[in-house]
């Protein structure tokens, strides 16, 4: 009897000291850590102090080609531009889950049409494809999910917000990373977000896998770091103000 009373008692108490709980505050405040400070850009052009900057407009030195060399692409009035028949570029630097900040701009006398129109693009891990393609006002016309703001051959951009050849655009993206198992299982694929333009055209997009020509996308086992790539399409496509945060 002596002990029923005991735990009556120590039940009571319990629920008065939940229920006080839950009219205390302070059980839903997070105190620490404390988020890191850092300093944004005066502009969203401009990197933030945290940010790794690959391209502030007078050296091409952060990136190489595949087999080693230095990049050959024109580095000329604060702009990055493909110098066709040299290849692909690729950061020294290798990233996985980032925030990517990248202008690039159409020449402003392109010419040619569907997929070879001012065509480049940004890989994500070198595998990942965000279209660069001049698609200002639906004047040229190509497969949609092959258009600025894709990616390439999977998801269309929600819409087009193409600014016209010779104006700068920006894409603002943030990506994660797909997660696999040992044995080369995707355990989570890859996500997606794209703003261009200061527009959202890709909402935390599955990425299917890599990006492919021919076929459907697949993945396969990668470092949790892989390098981020700039594609050579034949083109004379100009970049500028790149910069990457680690998340
Ligand atoms: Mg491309």
């Amino acid at each position: 009897m002596q002990l029923q009373r005991s735990v009556s008692i120590c039940a009571a108490i319990i629920t008065h000291i939940s229920l006080f709980a839950q009219k205390d505050p302070k059980t839903t405040e997070i105190w620490t850590p404390e988020p890191k400070v850092i300093t944004p850009g005066k502009t969203n052009s401009e990197a933030p102090s945290d940010a790794v900057v690959l391209f502030n407009g007078t050296s091409g030195t952060a990136w190489k080609h595949k087999n080693g060399d230095d990049a050959k692409w024109t580095v000329a009035e604060n702009t990055f531009t493909v110098k066709p028949g040299t290849g692909d570029i690729q950061s020294k630097q290798k990233f996985g889950d980032c925030q990517l900040h990248i202008e690039w701009r159409i020449a402003s006398n392109v010419t040619g049409d569907g997929q070879n129109r001012g065509n480049s693009g940004v890989f994500l891990m070198g595998r990942y494809e965000v279209q660069v393609l001049d698609n200002y006002n639906n004047i040229n016309k190509t497969y949609v999910n092959g258009q600025a703001g894709s990616t390439y051959k999977q998801s269309p951009p929600l819409v087009n917000v193409c600014k016209a050849p010779g104006e700068w655009q920006t894409y603002d993206i943030i990506f994660t990373a797909p997660r696999f198992s040992e044995k080369g299982n995707v355990i989570e694929p890859a996500r997606i977000t794209v703003i261009q333009n200061g527009v959202l055209v890709q909402n935390n997009t599955t990425i299917w896998g890599n990006t492919v020509y021919i076929g459907s996308p697949f993945y396969e086992k990668h470092d949790t770091k892989e390098p981020l790539i700039l594609q050579d399409h034949g083109n004379a496509t100009s970049f500028r103000n790149i910069w990457v945060r680690e998340l």
